[in-house]
């Protein structure tokens, strides 16, 4: 069963999409929670940060640097927060790894 993450890749749904390489896809998210919030999910469907091997390392760093680059691109260079929730406890509901990218306002901690 191809994950929800899965089929905005494929085009199977429709997400505002931000960036795309050959190793991810980068698309706002459908519920904000700040004036920028995107998701940048890689390709390969990786279903938790614990299942995330030594053979992914360098695609998690991917996954950063595009975050990264797309925060300062979407004029977030004052600062930005990242968050990759893992599993239940974590707040994870979709089960393909994804990076929120938040910005353009303050953030605060603890988070919820
Ligand atoms: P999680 O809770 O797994 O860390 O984050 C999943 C995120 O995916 C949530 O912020 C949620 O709003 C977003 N999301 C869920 N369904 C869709 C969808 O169909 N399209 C887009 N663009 N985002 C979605």
């Amino acid at each position: 069963m191809d994950t929800l993450f899965t089929k905005i890749i494929n085009r199977e749904i429709p997400a505002k999409i931000i960036y795309e390489d050959d190793q991810v896809l980068a698309f706002h998210d459908i519920a904000p929670q700040a004036p920028v919030h995107f998701l940048v999910v890689p390709k390969k469907p990786v279903r938790t940060l614990n299942d995330l091997t030594e053979d992914d390392k360098a695609l998690a760093g991917h996954i950063l640097f595009t975050a990264q680059r797309l925060a300062l691109e979407l004029g977030c260079e004052e600062g930005f927060r990242v968050v990759m929730n893992c599993n239940d406890l974590g707040g994870q509901t979709v089960y393909h790894i994804h990076m929120h990218v938040l910005g353009q306002r303050q953030m605060h901690w603890p988070p919820g």
